[in-house]
């Protein structure tokens, strides 16, 4: 092969990266700015899952609902509004405009990094090369951030009326009736969603609460909120199957009942994309579809590293982030700290909103044996009264030890996340926190309530 052929068809760069999404494109910007040559390979759009088909398109969905229920509820303020309806394809407008300018803003921060984005699927053929249409590129690193996608359960076949939150997100009708399958963070926000735009919504989770992940607490909070928004649901039930005939589903649960809805949403959580890829092949050790890393995010295979959802852990976004800086800072040498998944801040976008950070009170107490806790409830604190909404925060601490846990529930508690995250991640006791002022009224302030009277000082609580 003459020399210019083979400057078309191999390249050596410093990094090589397998998924476009929110871990491989943070791992291709940070080593970029470390002044590492890099190739980013993405089959679909850079941005991924979070960009086109999950946190993003999901949360304007879920500004829109919010918009609704404020038009509907005007009333209450002393506002004369009337709800008239939900259009869709204003809706779907507002959303992809939203997504459209992200996106173009994410191509114009790769262009400028200089990273060589490469379209098309890739494959790992060994440790230093990814294959992507007969073009092997070649790297001294090779970062694997194939994502994740939904999964379904054995025998039901998604299509028609029965969707993933992928098609779910792109309707141009709100059905009547919708059974949600899951009640994790992505079924809760889509039922959410639908009962805000009008539709009566039942959610089958087979475990024995709602966002079965989340403190008790909390789920009890959103149980009771849930009930009163007239949204249904099943928990500890397991699902049988599904039939579809015309626009209409059939959904058996175990034990015989039926519900008919126009939709059903399958939200049992997503599954790795690794198979086919070559990850085995190349000695990555892969366990039930996921890449085993260790907390270097090393799979074991000398410069081969594994960033974001296809690591066993938390899926989200900015782990995935994260995830993707760390392995950049790693390849550049900066020997930087490893990402602790309980240091990490997780939301939930439903109305009411949940936020959490750390232990639940069940886990602390399986960790440190004795624990204190204390739950400031919402009914004290002026400015959610204002906003007319329930809820608490609940502070979780090691016996006489630092605030281990953090876990919120009420509208907007997920911009007090970054707070607690600190508090958390810092190891602060609560005295630390009751010494700070928080601004009145402001929802924060029920942080530095909670942290007022787990320091024996109560202000304005009523437990
Ligand atoms: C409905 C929904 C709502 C969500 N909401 C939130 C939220 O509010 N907050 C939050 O933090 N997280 C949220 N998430 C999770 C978040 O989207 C993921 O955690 C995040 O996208 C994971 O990033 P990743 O880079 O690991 O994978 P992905 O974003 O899935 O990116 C992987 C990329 O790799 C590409 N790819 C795969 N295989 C190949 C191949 N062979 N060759 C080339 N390219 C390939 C894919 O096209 C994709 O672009 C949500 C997810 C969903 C589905």
């Amino acid at each position: 092969m003459s020399a210019d052929a083979e400057s078309t068809t191999e390249s050596t760069y410093d990094v090589v990266i397998l998924g476009g999404g929110s871990g491989g494109y943070a791992c291709a910007f940070r080593a970029a700015e470390l002044g590492l040559r890099v190739a980013l390979v993405e089959k679909g759009k850079l941005g991924g899952t979070c960009l086109h088909v999950g946190c993003i398109p999901t949360k304007a969905l879920l500004h829109a609902a919010e918009v609704a229920d404020t038009a509907r509820e005007g009333e209450k303020f002393g506002v004369k509004s009337t709800f008239e309806s939900v259009d869709m394809s204003g809706v779907n407008a507002y959303k992809d405009g939203v997504i459209a300018r992200l996106y173009k803003g994410l191509q114009g921060l790769a262009k400028a990094h200089k990273i060589e984005l490469v379209e098309g699927a890739g494959r790992l053929v060994d440790a230093k090369t990814v294959e992507v249409d007969g073009r092997r590129i070649t790297g001294r690193n090779v970062v694997l951030a194939t994502g994740s996608q939904p999964k379904s359960l054995p025998g039901l076949e998604i299509g028609g009326r029965i969707m993933t939150s992928e098609q779910a997100m792109t309707l141009d009708f709100v059905p009547p009736r919708v059974v949600v399958l899951g009640g994790g963070v992505i079924g809760v926000e889509f039922a959410s969603v639908f009962r805000s735009f009008g539709s009566e919504v039942t959610i089958v989770e087979a475990l024995p609460r709602l966002v079965a992940a989340e403190d008790e607490a909390i789920s009890k909070t959103l149980e009771r909120a849930f009930r009163k928004r007239g949204i249904a649901f099943r928990t500890g039930v397991r699902f049988e199957s599904a039939t579809q005939s015309g626009d209409t589903v059939t959904v058996t649960l175990e034990g015989g009942d039926t519900i008919e809805a126009d939709l059903l949403l399958v939200a049992v959580g997503r599954g790795p994309v690794t198979e086919g890829l070559g990850y085995a092949e190349a000695g990555v050790t892969v366990d039930r579809g996921f890449v085993t890393t260790d907390e270097r995010l090393r799979t074991g295979v000398d410069g081969v590293y594994a960033v974001g959802d296809i690591v066993p852990g938390l899926q989200l976004a900015h782990r995935g982030f994260a995830h993707g800086i760390f392995v950049a800072e790693e390849i550049a040498g900066l020997n930087p700290a490893p990402i602790d998944d309980v240091g990490i801040p997780r939301v939930t976008y439903c109305d009411p909103e949940i936020a959490s950070v750390g232990l639940t009170e069940a886990q602390a107490g399986e960790k440190f044996g004795e624990v204190e806790t204390y739950e400031y409830n919402l009914g004290g604190n002026g400015k959610s009264q204002i906003l007319g909404t329930q809820g608490f925060v609940k502070l979780v601490r090691q016996k006489d030890g630092p605030v281990v846990g953090v876990h919120m529930v009420g509208a907007r508690m997920g911009e007090q996340v970054g707070e607690a995250q600190l508090i958390v991640g810092w190891e602060a006791f609560p005295e630390d926190v009751a010494g700070l002022v928080h601004a009145h009224p402001t929802q924060n302030e029920s942080l530095g309530e909670a942290h007022l009277a787990l320091a024996g000082k109560p202000l304005h609580a009523h437990n």
